[in-house]
């Protein structure tokens, strides 16, 4: 079978053809394996993977490490919610590294966690509203999904997501009791919490807005925010699901020197398998502890998630970090590359981020710290030049995202570098 019989036959049992609301390319691509950094389809091709399933295989594709540990957990026998002595070790490897980890909660998804978040905010400050920022993306659960990246929002607009939330800004919906506020804008935060801070239990964001353009936080705001949540009562939560273990082994918290009081993690940490944690303050959490809130799944102490988990948090994290270093390294050397064959052809391609993860954007703007400027950026220029470097054997994500693993090598950079200067050198 060829990608295109499978797309014409997938669509018949599957909607839409594929099992994501995030199609990583079109026409759709049909994958029959990938090792290490690379990807290899039914047609025969090869592509250097920057999409990296969204950024969760760190280590690339199928890594000794994590495939031996995950063969002999599955020797076990598959035990559920057991109480087992990986589980503790895995809720320590999380909380040594990550500031905010006083307890570790495990689970499936960052979609999950972030429900149990906003949950235990709710039952720990007992109020019911929370605040997210423009264009965030928290996982597909209906409060969170209002005003995300999708397609209105998203300059890449390929990414079907069902909205069907109102999306016109503040005070958005009684029943979700969300309110949008722009990123990176102090201000509009302090007003709506002087008018209505007794209502709201949590502020969520992603510290570094990492699924819209690597967008930073400004100077001091990550610090701002926590002075208000401070002064108003309020839990603030980072939602660390991409900048986890890829902004820094204490994710962007560390990064930052700004300590949450509840943090998500998934992706990265799992080396590739469906893994997730929510970490934080002790006060708060004990809150699962005590049965008072629920938090439950099936799935939860999944054994091969969780020896995932450890064997990928150990290969990061040895002799100090030596391999995320590289991994970041790695990645700044094809930011700078790009950044010179932008420079070299005069294309006003932008390169945001932090090595591990970063994203390259069309823009005049001169600074992209607001997510306003970069829905100005050029959405047709930013497809075109993603659709060119598909067939010359580069995937960074549709929408201009790049994630980068352990496993590109030297060889990897070169021909990534060379591929975007081609394709800018086209115009
Ligand atoms: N939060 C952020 C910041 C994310 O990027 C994502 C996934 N892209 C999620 C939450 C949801 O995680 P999951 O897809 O594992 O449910």
């Amino acid at each position: 079978m060829q990608s295109e019989d499978y797309e014409r036959k997938a669509r018949k049992f599957i909607p839409g053809g594929v099992n994501s609301n995030v199609r990583l390319a079109a026409p759709t691509i049909c994958f029959s394996h990938a090792r290490g950094s690379k990807l290899y389809d039914l047609d025969g091709n090869e592509y250097i993977d920057y999409a990296l399933g969204m950024g969760p295989t760190i280590l690339g594709h199928a890594p000794p490490s994590v495939i031996q540990a995950v063969q002999e957990t599955l020797s076990l026998g598959q035990l559920f919610a057991g109480q087992h002595p990986l589980e503790l070790e895995l809720a320590e490897l999380l909380a040594a590294h990550i500031p905010s980890a006083e307890r570790v909660r495990i689970g499936l998804t960052g979609s999950e966690m972030v429900q149990a978040a906003l949950r235990v905010a709710r039952a720990h400050t007992g109020r019911p509203g929370f605040i997210k920022f423009e264009g965030q993306y928290h996982g597909w659960f209906d409060n969170v999904l209002v005003n995300h990246s999708g397609p209105a929002n998203d300059p890449a607009g390929e990414l079907p997501f069902p909205i069907h939330l109102q999306t016109a800004g503040q005070a958005v919906s009684a029943t979700t009791d969300t309110h949008v506020l722009p990123w990176n804008d102090l201000g509009a935060v302090a007003r709506l919490l002087a008018a209505r801070g007794d209502q709201i239990a949590a502020i969520i964001t992603e510290p570094v807005m990492c699924n819209t353009g690597a967008l930073a936080p400004r100077d001091g705001y990550l610090q701002g925010l926590r002075e208000l949540c401070d002064q108003y009562g309020v839990v603030l939560i980072f939602d660390e699901v991409i900048t986890g273990f890829r902004l820094g082994l204490s994710g962007a918290q560390g990064k930052f020197g700004v300590t949450p009081d509840l943090s998500t993690f998934a992706k990265a940490f799992g080396g590739g398998f469906p893994v997730a944690a929510l970490a934080g303050k002790a006060e708060i959490m004990d809150l699962f502890g005590a049965g008072s809130v629920n938090h439950s799944g099936t799935y939860n102490s999944n054994l091969v998630s969780i020896a995932a988990g450890i064997a990928t948090l150990r290969e990061l994290t040895a002799d100090d970090g030596a391999l995320f270093s590289k991994i970041a390294a790695t990645g700044e050397d094809i930011m700078s590359g790009i950044r010179d064959a932008a420079r070299r052809h005069g294309a006003n391609l932008k390169v945001l981020g932090f090595g591990a993860v970063f994203h390259t954007l069309f823009t005049d703007a001169p600074e992209t710290y607001d997510y306003a400027s970069y829905k100005r950026a050029d959405a047709a220029r930013q497809k075109r030049f993603m659709d060119a470097l598909l067939p010359l054997g580069i995937r960074p994500t549709g929408r201009g995202t790049w994630f980068v693993s352990a496993a590109h090598s030297g060889e990897d950079v070169d021909r990534t570098v060379a591929a975007v200067d081609q394709v800018l050198r086209a115009g």
